[in-house]
């Protein structure tokens, strides 16, 4: 017989370590503080209109960790639109002072790519085939200095091998410093900007250029590339793993928050939901690395070099969301939009010290991906950017934001029928995350790869899932997540 196992927060992390766990014959109870599953990933329906919490596109579908997760279940419920980078432009708009003119990243990674991925060097600056990059990247306005350093970017990215990428991690190099190897050109840093934001939401100059060249060569390399599941919004994927959960006799108990991890003689004995103590000798914990050793479980029991590692983490930055509910259609684009400045980071603009500059957003139209998602003829949108998690006056940076919205498409306020708006607070709620990230854990050069803190903890049968541990688990947000749940099962399976 199988030890029994608790799972603290059915995030993607906590919800994909239960379902193999229970798939692997352990008796698993998965506790969750909220009246739903799900964490970030989650989805809220209101007067006829489904939003999910965050903003969520996600790379790969079921070529990623899900499909390993429900293919182990023998689940097939799961299924994702997957055209999104074919039917929709990922667009930078024109905006007077940043990007001048509207740039179509697809097309420009569309003509780069199938030149530089031919062999190493520089292919795709010699040639017929260059000469027809370069025109059409003219087309778009760039200046040919900006071509040659950005094919001989692309290029060393898309042929890197996995011993150099290796190497990479080990360098420790931000994306900042690794595009300075090739070219200061701000025009391209300001492009590679913009994809920083939109995967890891920090600035070039604190990623890991390593895991973000993991990334991105996955996501250019894929057929598939962006997904989103047809029905039922970002729910769907944590719907879809707690039915495994219940299909190998797991229970999930909503609206049970744990107050405390019981330790006795350096092993987990179990915790405590208000005064009840749930007993089981192996605790996963899905909430944060930071906060389940300094929380929940408590100094006393970790040395002081552990100590100081755990409070050196740091998650990336917190988001704000206009979630709107339009009663006609608003945005004609396909799948999602991208408005964009590559100031990422630099909020301190024209509003004056203290004020955001608006960085861009990042916004998904659902509803033209998933009709379900409103009532016939509306339309949703959600706009996503990134803020600090704190900031002096949130009023004004709503203020902000939406009118730079509204610059965008200035008939926006005769369309909407409600609007939604979500700040790094109302994500804190949704995840017991303090600062209310995007990610929980910055994907920084100290914070990835061999450097990313491992799930077993120095306290027996104690282990943390999620999107802030797991040594080498890779990927973007939920991808991590799952990918942290799978490595930390198969290691919980292999030890019992
Ligand atoms: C605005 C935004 C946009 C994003 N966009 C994307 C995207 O496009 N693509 C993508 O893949 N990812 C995206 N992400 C990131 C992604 O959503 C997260 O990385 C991922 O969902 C985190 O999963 P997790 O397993 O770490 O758990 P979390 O989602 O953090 O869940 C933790 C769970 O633990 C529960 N919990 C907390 N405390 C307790 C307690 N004391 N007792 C019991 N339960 C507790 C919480 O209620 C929650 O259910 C986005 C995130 C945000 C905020």
């Amino acid at each position: 017989m199988k030890k029994d196992v608790i799972i603290v927060g059915a995030g993607i992390g906590g919800l994909s370590c239960a379902a193999l766990l229970a798939h692997g014959g352990h008796k698993v109870v998965v506790l969750e503080k909220n009246s739903y599953i799900g964490g970030a990933c989650s989805s809220y329906k209101k007067q006829g209109y489904s939003f999910d919490r965050a903003v969520h596109l996600f790379t790969a579908g079921l070529n990623g960790p899900y499909g390993v997760i429900l293919k182990r279940l023998g689940i097939d419920n799961l299924k994702f639109i997957k055209e999104i980078n074919t039917r929709t432009a990922m667009k930078i708009y024109k905006r007077e002072g940043y990007f001048p003119f509207d740039l179509n990243i697809n097309q420009i990674f569309k003509l780069i790519k199938p030149q530089g991925v031919k062999k190493k060097g520089s292919a795709a600056t010699k040639g017929t085939g260059a000469k027809l990059v370069m025109g059409g990247l003219k087309g778009m306005g760039f200046s040919s200095q900006t071509f040659k350093g950005l094919t001989s970017v692309m290029t060393n990215i898309l042929t890197m091998s996995k011993k150099r990428l290796n190497k990479l991690y080990d360098e420790q190099l931000t994306v900042t410093q690794y595009l300075n190897q090739f070219t200061e050109d701000t025009f391209i840093h300001g492009i590679f900007a913009f994809l920083l934001a939109g995967m890891f939401s920090i600035s070039p100059r604190k990623a890991s250029a390593a895991e973000f060249i993991h990334c991105f060569k996955a996501e250019m390399t894929s057929k598939e590339g962006y997904q989103y599941p047809i029905t039922g919004g970002a729910q769907a994927i944590p719907n879809a793993i707690a039915e495994g959960i219940i299909k190998y006799g797991g229970e999930i108990r909503t609206n049970s928050p744990v107050d405390k991890i019981v330790i006795k003689n350096d092993k987990v004995q179990g915790v405590m939901v208000g005064d009840d103590l749930i007993k089981a000798p192996i605790v996963v914990s899905n909430l944060t690395l930071k906060i389940s050793v300094l929380n929940l479980i408590g100094r006393d029991y970790f040395d002081k070099k552990y100590l100081e590692k755990i409070e050196s983490l740091r998650p990336s930055l917190s988001s704000m969301t206009f979630k709107l509910a339009l009663k006609e259609p608003l945005i004609k684009d396909w799948g999602f939009i991208n408005l964009y400045h590559p100031t990422l980071n630099d909020w301190k603009g024209k509003y004056g010290p203290g004020a955001p500059k608006s960085n861009g957003f990042f916004g998904p139209v659902l509803s033209n991906i998933d009709s379900s998602l409103a009532p016939p003829g509306c339309q949703t949108v959600i706009f996503g950017t990134v803020v600090p998690s704190k900031v002096a006056n949130w009023n004004k940076w709503q203020e902000v934001y939406y009118a730079d919205l509204l610059e965008f498409y200035p008939d926006l306020e005769k369309k909407l029928n409600f609007m939604d708006v979500s700040f790094p607070k109302d994500i804190a709620e949704a995840t017991g995350k303090p600062a209310g990230p995007v990610e929980g854990l910055a994907l920084t050069p100290a914070q990835t790869g061999k450097n990313k803190p491992s799930s077993v903890l120095p306290i027996e049968g104690l282990y943390v899932v999620g999107d802030t541990a797991g040594t080498d688990a890779h990927g973007i947000g939920t991808q991590l997540a799952a990918d942290s749940g799978i490595k930390c099962a198969d290691l919980i399976l292999h030890r019992s």
